[in-house]
C-alpha cells in the first residue's frame, strides 16, 4: 500500500529513527503508541459506532498494554481479548475501568475471575450460558451469534433458545446481556453474499434478542476491514485488531505501522564468486561480493519461506536477503555498501525511509500482514517503546 496522508508523512523518520547505542542491544523491536493512537481516530472517522480495541495476542505481538492504553488514548472505550488470562492482565497492568470483552473460553472456564476483574464474557452455546448462570456470578455478557463462519457462536438453529434461557437468567438476577455479538467472515467483501447473508443474520438475531426481552446496549459485528468497507456492518460498535497496528485488509485507509525492527550487522565478509551461502548453497555469489550477518530468523519471526524475495534496509538501500533464513540469523548482500559491523539495519517498519513494511514481508510469505506482525512476538528483540508517547494512564 502506498496510500499516505501528509498528515502521516509529516511523522516520518520519528519512528524509525535509531539510537546508537542499539548497536550494542542486539534486535531492537521499537513500538510507537502514537501511531496506535492515530490509527484508531481514523478508524473513529469512519464509523458512528464505538470501538472495541481487541489487544489479543499480545496486542497483536507489539505488547497487550501498550496497544490497549494508546487504543483508549485514540478514543476506543472498551477492550477486547480472547482469553480471560490475557484480560486479568491487562487489569494487573492497572487498564480499570473500562470494560473488556474476553471470547473463546471453554464453558465455565474462569468465571470467578472475569467476576472479580469485571471482565465482560462471549456466550456462544447454552453450554457456556448454563456455567455462567450456575457460577453464582452475575457475570455481564454478551451473546454470540454464528453469522456464517462456522467457528464461533451459536448457530441460528440455537439462538433463539439462547436468547430465551438468557433473558431468564437476567430476570432471576444471574447475569446481565450488555451485548450481541457477530464476525464477517469476508469484511472487505460488503457486496458479497456472504457479507449480505451476515448482516441480515445479525439483524435478525438483534430482533430475537429483543423478541425475547433482552435489550443489550452493544450490537456488534465488523472489524477492521468491515468498519472501513462496510457501513451497513456497523450497528453500535466496532472490534478493531489489526486496524491498531496498521493494517486495513480493505487496504483503503491509510493507517500507520506502529512498529520498527532493527538489528546490527554482526559481521561482515567479502566473499569470492562462487560462493555457496547458507544452508543449502542454494544462492551462489555470481561476482565478490560483501555478506553481512544479521542475528535474526525464523525464531524471531522471519519466515522461512520468504528465502530469495526478502529485503532488508541497510545505510540507506534496500539490500536482499540471501540463501536460505535460518533459525537464528539471515545473510545480507551488501555488495558494494560500505556497510560495516555494528550498522543498524531495518528490518521493517512504517515505510518512512523506503525500508520494508509489514506489506513486504507478507507478500514475499505469501500471507497475511496480521501473521508477520504476531508472529514477532516472539522475537529475541528487545521492546523498546518510543520515548514521546510512553504509556501514562488512559
Ligand atoms: C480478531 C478478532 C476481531 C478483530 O478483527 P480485525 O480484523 O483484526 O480487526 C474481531 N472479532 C473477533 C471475534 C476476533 O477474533
Amino acid at each position: 500500500m502506498s496510500l499516505r496522508s501528509p498528515l502521516l508523512a509529516a511523522q516520518s523518520l520519528r519512528c524509525v529513527a535509531v539510537r546508537s547505542d542499539d548497536a550494542n542491544d542486539g534486535a531492537v523491536l521499537t513500538v510507537d503508541p502514537s501511531a496506535v493512537v492515530e490509527n484508531v481516530r481514523r478508524l473513529a472517522s469512519v464509523t458512528p459506532g464505538e470501538i472495541m480495541a481487541v489487544v489479543k495476542a499480545d496486542g497483536f505481538g507489539l505488547g497487550a498494554e501498550t496497544v490497549a492504553r494508546a487504543a483508549l488514548r485514540g478514543g476506543a472505550t472498551s477492550l477486547g481479548t480472547t482469553s480471560i488470562r490475557e484480560a486479568v492482565s491487562l487489569r494487573r497492568a492497572g487498564i480499570v475501568g473500562v470494560p473488556i470483552l474476553s471470547w473463546l473460553n471453554a464453558p465455565g472456564v474462569g468465571l470467578h475471575e472475569a467476576a472479580a476483574d469485571h471482565i465482560e464474557l462471549a456466550i456462544p452455546s447454552l453450554r457456556h450460558l448454563h456455567a455462567a448462570t450456575a457460577s453464582g456470578t452475575n457475570l455481564k455478557v454478551h451473546l454470540h451469534l454464528d453469522t456464517g463462519m462456522a467457528r464461533d457462536g451459536a448457530p441460528c438453529s440455537e439462538w433463539q433458545e439462547l436468547c430465551r434461557a438468557a433473558a431468564w437468567a437476567e430476570r432471576t438476577g444471574r447475569l446481565r446481556v450488555v451485548g450481541l455479538m457477530g464476525h464477517l467472515p469476508r469484511p472487505a467483501e460488503p457486496s458479497s453474499a456472504a457479507s449480505r447473508r451476515s448482516r441480515a443474520v445479525f439483524a435478525w438475531g438483534a430482533s430475537v434478542a429483543r423478541n425475547a426481552g433482552l435489550t443489550p446496549q452493544h450490537l456488534h459485528l465488523a472489524s477492521t476491514a468491515a468498519t472501513v468497507a462496510d457501513p451497513d456492518s456497523h450497528f453500535t460498535m466496532s472490534r478493531i485488531g489489526a486496524g491498531l497496528v496498521g493494517i486495513d485488509p480493505s487496504q483503503t485507509l491509510p493507517l500507520r505501522s506502529p512498529l520498527t525492527l532493527t538489528a546490527p550487522l554482526v559481521s561482515v565478509r567479502t566473499v569470492a564468486p562462487g560462493t555457496p551461502v547458507g544452508y543449502d548453497g542454494t544462492w551462489v555469489t555470481s561476482r565478490t561480493t560483501r555478506l553481512g550477518l544479521l542475528p535474526l530468523g525464523y525464531a524471531d519471526g522471519l519466515p522461512r519461506c520468504t528465502s530469495g524475495r526478502a529485503q532488508v534496509m541497510v545505510a540507506g538501500a534496500r539490500r536482499p536477503i540471501v540463501g536460505r533464513v535460518s533459525m537464528d540469523s539471515v545473510i545480507v548482500d551488501l555488495g558494494s555498501l560500505p556497510a560495516r559491523p555494528g550498522d543498524m539495519a531495518i528490518l521493517m517498519g512504517p515505510g518512512d525511509a523506503g525500508e520494508p513494511t509489514i506489506h513486504d514481508w507478507a507478500r514475499w510469505a505469501d500471507t497475511i500482514a496480521h501473521e508477520i506482525v504476531t508472529g514477532l512476538s516472539g522475537a529475541r528483540a528487545t521492546r523498546r517503546i518510543t520515548q514521546r508517547e510512553r504509556p501514562t494512564s488512559p
